[in-house]
């Protein structure tokens, strides 16, 4: 039997404007060129501790167990809830999209009782509703909350909903894979006890590595656990030993040191930009964005006030199938966005700005093409009329 040889791999180069991966910054592709070395090489943990002191001014923290777990956002996702959450507790988890469903689908795996606490995908969650639901449960271990809800474009503000929290005597565990280094998030003024990331959206790296920041008091809850984490990989009892172990570090696993390389790359760059210019970039692009969206008569899904910059969902105009629209864009223009998901499957557009995406030259770009797939699809529009806005935005800010 013969083989046909395999040919070379070669990728089109995308725009990826859609929920994620983002685009990956050209120097976080150089760096993950660097040699594989031992994950107990001197080098190696160096350039850890190296990663974790960025890592934690990205998350405004002091927390000492700021690492990442190998893996993507979901693994991140994974070891914040497996390591709080024992057999029996209860847990309230805030479910307006498809992450905070997933967050309730493994506290469930862990034994816990979940008190849902739900608002419509497009809505934040109001505090009030949270007072509720921890008078309802009686003891609470933690409320899981999303931070940047990418299936519904929203920003969920978390300073009065930690507050109630801990008056209740419990953790807050927050998810902020989209809104880490895109938009405010202050882990320690905030108290927040467990917050996790990934590579992939705001860090403009490839998706491999979730970061992951644990506070003193959240470590003790999980360090007096009855019962051990139900996954080995994420067990912080033991990885923690790796992370935190200074010269006395053991083995636990072969850490994708390459995709280290790659974060450390893409903190360094958001350290040269600085936090505050760069939430200040996302929240300018994607107002830019918005200004061309709405001349083109185009209504936004997420609720004014609370949108997330660097996802904007956009509804999709009356009579235009949603796939095609996205077919059109990818194949004519080479621009990824992507589609609702969940509830909002076939109603709702998708469309990031990243991190390296967040730009002006993406922003009006993607207008363009929107506005000439539109138009094939018969959408009355008002020629150049969302490129226009968005350039006058751009002047007037
Ligand atoms: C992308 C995303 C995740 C999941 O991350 P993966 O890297 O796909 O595993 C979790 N939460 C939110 C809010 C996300 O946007």
């Amino acid at each position: 039997m013969t083989t046909e040889p395999l040919g070379e791999l070669n990728l089109p180069h995308r725009q990826l404007l859609g929920p994620g991966p983002s685009n990956v910054h050209p120097r976080v592709y150089r760096a993950m060129m660097q040699p594989v070395i031992g994950y107990l090489d001197p080098v190696f943990i160096q350039l850890m501790d190296d990663t974790q002191r960025p890592l934690r001014t990205a998350f405004r923290t002091e927390n000492d167990m700021t690492m990442a777990i190998s893996g993507t956002g979901t693994a991140g996702m994974e070891a914040a809830i497996y390591n709080i959450t024992e057999p029996g507790d209860n847990v309230i988890v805030c479910m307006n999209g498809f992450f905070g469903t997933r967050m309730a689908d493994m506290a469930k795996r862990c034994g816990a009782t979940v008190f849902p606490v739900e608002a419509e995908w497009g809505r934040i969650i109001e505090p009030e509703q949270i007072s509720k639901a921890l008078k309802k449960a009686g003891r609470v271990k933690a409320v899981m909350i999303v931070h940047g809800e990418t299936s519904t474009g929203i920003l969920q503000p978390l300073e009065e909903i930690s507050r109630i929290t801990h008056e209740a005597g419990a953790l807050l565990l927050v998810d902020a894979v989209t809104s880490l280094t895109g938009c405010e998030l202050r882990i320690d003024d905030w108290g927040i006890d467990v917050c996790y990331s990934a590579t992939q959206k705001c860090l403009s790296g490839p998706p491999g590595m979730a970061p992951l920041t644990v506070s003193e008091a959240a470590m003790k809850v999980v360090q007096s656990r009855k019962e051990p984490v139900a996954s080995f990989y994420v067990d912080l009892n033991i990885l923690g030993r790796y992370w935190g172990g200074g010269t006395t570090r053991m083995y636990h696993h072969t850490p994708p040191m390459t995709m280290l390389y790659a974060l450390r790359e893409g903190l360094r760059i958001v350290l040269e930009e600085g936090i505050e210019a760069r939430i200040v970039r996302h929240k300018r692009n994607a107002d830019a964005l918005t200004a061309g969206l709405n001349a083109m008569g185009m209504t936004l899904h997420a609720q004014e006030g609370y949108r997330l910059p660097p996802l904007t969902t956009v509804s999709v105009p009356d009579g235009v199938d949603e796939r095609k629209l996205r077919q059109g864009l990818l194949d004519e223009h080479n621009i990824e966005v992507g589609g609702g998901i969940g509830d909002l499957a076939g109603k709702i557009m998708r469309i990031g700005l990243m991190g390296y995406n967040s730009t002006p030259q993406n922003v009006l770009g993607l207008l363009f093409a929107l506005e000439t797939e539109l138009l094939k699809h018969g959408v009355g529009l008002d020629k150049g009329a969302g490129v226009a806005a968005s350039v006058r935005f751009y002047d007037e800010n």
